[in-house]
């Protein structure tokens, strides 16, 4: 006890003595500029009317009470340090501040009214205090019900922490007066017990990110976002949120392990195409890695399993999967738990029908809980994905998926005649600048792929395209139905001969049209190959290379087709909802899992190519082609903009509005979170992709409607002449020559 009077009173001093240097800082160290936006656009997106009342409790010489006071919030600021008081009365009364109040208080008695606050800042405090718990639980009972705490801790997880905190005792780091206030804080902490705890507490729908470098300047900034760099941890939380889908936002951005494959692909292109030529000599089998050659061997062999042996090796994944998640996971614990379900007890199959099916909501609203390790742990990658209802998903998984991933490609695709020294063409989502002779295509010798730009499918650049597929010799193209239906219907529209020496086309990602893929394959005169699979690793499937029928693949997860009363269908022709488990994913399990895609079970066995695969036919979901329209008329897929980045981290939903090519609006239903910076970084990572043939602009809405069968509509399209569901039908003629071109507005 006596030594915490010590400790406190003589940090509470030692700010006191360092209020002026600090308050100078904030106005040019950009460490210090991004905590103070940090915190006043938190507040900004808790209270959007631009209104309310705020406590900065520990509010040092006021920057950031004054910031939020500025921008039209009543703040009281509150701190111990008397100097670190007088300093910020004399500032705000030089800049004529009259919304914010300061008050000196002691951290151990102060007193304030319940429930008289909108929203609480606390940066930097509770690290100095004893209980720290004690702390956050008054200022949380100071938050009336649906505030919002703003609090910021050092972070456990910083590399650049762990490092200060070898230093922080050593005499030479000190000295240095930037790395004194060290030698008072009393802990450092970890993201998922801190949300535990501020969850105890009575807080929910959490948003979180890494801030804070001490040093480089604003590439510090930048870099302080990794949350293995930023030394502080910010978390803004809301009081009682009771209805947890209404107003949520997963702390986890999306990060990427150390793997060679991440590696390669955040590589700059100069360094890929550096190191690429003497690394495209070595055979790909070796390049693509050891988990995707055991994997590759494993299912060409395992897919001429017979039924039954495929059905053993599925039991015994099932029961280690539901065993992992039962003993690691808190969520599926307690999911099981409640359904009366003991992993160990199963038998058969069909003992996991017992278990209820779960979600996407389910999901998203028990992220933390639901890992069976660390997400911060070694070769763990976190990614997002699109939904069903417009929300985007985030979770983790290992990334070593990714080899056993390819491997099932890989083998699905040697259908239409691939192997590894085959080339692609690849027509999808890769922003692809313009190589010397101003052609987007860039090659990567590790997957044999030439990637062409799909935001770049003018008339020019197709025959570009083309002619330079013409010749790569011998190859497939790997594309979205979207995007091959554009360059089909150029080739139709100015008589492009066929591409002869094409194996086939692998289209993924989006609903097939049965018109457009009968287009395509005239026009092409060769193969349309469908696959099915997703980010979350549940289920994957590709069509016979006798018919369009989907052969699931049997040892990659255990798949069930369930009709509305979510019973099991094995009858020919009767349609249900796709139900994944899958194996791959042991970081975060998908147990029985309803995928939102529906499609049409046909048989358990495949007779014309004789595997004892599972066939389904005419998938639909939420995958469906939507089209936005370049200033130029061509046609931009949205799918190519589906982000598995963290782009759409802090949104909760998302679309796009056009009304007139070369432009559109993106509306967008703000998390917790969102601010200034998130809406510059979409515009940012959405126009990396784009390079300016669309202008964006962000709008902040409350409500995104969706189909009366709940599923999104990524691009509310306006413009006439795109009929609706694009490929659905086939248009004779292209947007551009059908019609008058729509005026296109400019400047
Ligand atoms: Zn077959």
């Amino acid at each position: 006890m006596h030594e915490l009077k010590d400790n406190q009173s003589t940090s509470t001093d030692f700010f006191g003595a360092h209020a002026t240097r600090w308050l100078g800082l904030y106005g040019v160290k950009p460490a210090f500029m991004d905590r103070l936006e940090l915190f006043t656009d938190s507040v900004k997106s808790a209270l959007p009317d631009g209104t309310g009342r705020v406590l900065d409790f520990g509010c040092g010489p006021g920057v950031i009470a004054m910031a939020i006071a500025e921008s039209g919030y009543d703040v009281v600021g509150m701190d111990g340090a008397e100097l670190m008081i007088e300093t910020a009365r004399k500032e705000q009364a030089r800049r004529g501040i009259e919304n914010a109040e300061f008050r000196v208080m002691d951290a151990r008695e102060f007193s304030i009214p319940p429930e008289s606050f909108d929203a609480v800042v606390c940066s930097s405090v509770i690290e100095y205090v004893e209980d720290d718990a004690a702390l956050v639980k008054k200022l949380i009972g100071t938050l009336r019900p649906g505030g919002r705490l703003v609090i910021s801790v050092p972070n456990a997880a910083s590399l650049i922490g762990k490092t200060e905190d070898l230093l922080r005792d050593t005499v030479v780091f000190a000295r240095r007066a930037g790395g004194q206030h060290l030698g008072y804080s009393r802990r450092r902490y970890r993201r998922v017990a801190f949300l535990k705890l501020l969850q105890s507490l009575g807080l929910g729908s959490f948003a979180c990110t890494s801030f804070e470098v001490p040093v480089l300047g604003r590439a510090g900034v930048a870099v302080s976002r990794l949350k293995r760099v930023g030394v502080m941890l910010l978390v803004v939380g809301r009081k009682g949120a009771p209805d947890a889908t209404a107003d949520h936002c997963e702390p986890r951005r999306t990060q990427k392990a150390i793997s060679r494959k991440n590696l390669w692909e955040e590589a700059p292109r100069a360094v890929r195409r550096l190191i690429g030529r003497p690394l495209s000599l070595l055979p790909r089998r070796a390049l693509l890695g050891r988990g995707f050659r055991q994997s590759l061997d494993f299912v060409e062999e395992a897919q001429w399993w017979p039924a039954d042996k495929s059905r053993d090796y599925q039991l015994a994944q099932v029961r280690r999967v539901c065993q992992l998640a039962y003993e690691r996971s808190a969520f599926y614990a307690k999911h099981f738990d409640e359904a009366g379900f003991d992993p160990r007890s199963i038998k058969t199959l069909d003992d996991l029908s017992c278990l209820p099916t779960i979600d996407r909501d389910d999901l998203r609203n028990n992220i933390e809980a639901i890992y069976t390790r660390s997400p911060d742990s070694r070769g763990v990658d976190c990614v997002s994905t699109g939904g069903t209802g417009g929300e985007p998903l985030r979770f983790c998984i290992g990334s070593d998926r990714s080899g056993v991933d390819f491997a099932y490609l890989v083998s699905s695709w040697q259908r239409v005649g691939y192997d590894l020294r085959t080339p692609a063409a690849v027509f999808r989502g890769r922003a692809v600048a313009e190589d010397s002779r101003g052609l987007r295509h860039e090659f990567d010798p590790i997957l044999n792929t030439h990637n062409y730009s799909a935001f770049h499918m003018s008339d020019e650049n197709m025959r570009r395209y083309l002619e330079h597929v013409r010749g790569l010799g011998p190859c497939v193209l790997h594309v979205y139905p979207s995007t091959v239906a554009m360059l089909a219907r150029f080739m139709r529209r100015h008589s492009v001969a066929r591409l002869e020496q094409l194996r086939g086309i692998i289209a993924e990602s989006e609903i097939v049209y049965p018109q457009q893929r009968s287009m395509v394959e005239d026009v092409f005169g060769c193969r349309y190959f469908s696959c099915y699979g997703h980010s979350e690793k549940l289920v994957s499937a590709a069509e016979c290379e006798h018919s369009t029928d989907y052969h699931i693949w049997p040892t990659y997860g255990y798949f069930e087709l369930l009709d509305d009363k979510g019973c099991r269908i094995s009858e020919s022709g009767r349609r249900g909802e796709i139900v994944g488990t899958g194996f791959i994913n042991s970081v975060v399990p998908f147990i029985r899992y309803r995928t939102g895609d529906f499609a049409t079970y046909v048989s358990d066995r495949c007779d014309a190519c004789r595997r004892e695969h599972v066939c389904i036919r005419d998938i639909e979901g939420h995958r469906t082609q939507e089209i936005l329209v370049a200033a130029d008329n061509s046609l931009i897929p949205w799918t190519a903009l589906n982000m598995h980045d963290d782009t759409f981290a802090y949104v909760r939903r998302f679309q796009f509005r056009q009304e007139v090519p070369g432009r559109a609006v993106l509306r967008v239903v703000p998390g917790v979170g969102f601010g200034d910076e998130e809406r510059k970084r979409i515009i940012k990572s959405l126009d990396a992709k784009l390079q300016g043939r669309l202008l964006l602009s962000v709008v902040l809405t409350d409500a995104i409607d969706v189909t009366p069968q709940g599923k999104a509509i990524y691009v509310d399209q306006a413009i006439e002449g795109i009929p609706d569901g694009w490929g659905g039908e086939e248009p004779e003629m292209p947007l551009g020559e059908r019609r008058p071109a729509v005026s296109v507005e400019r400047g």
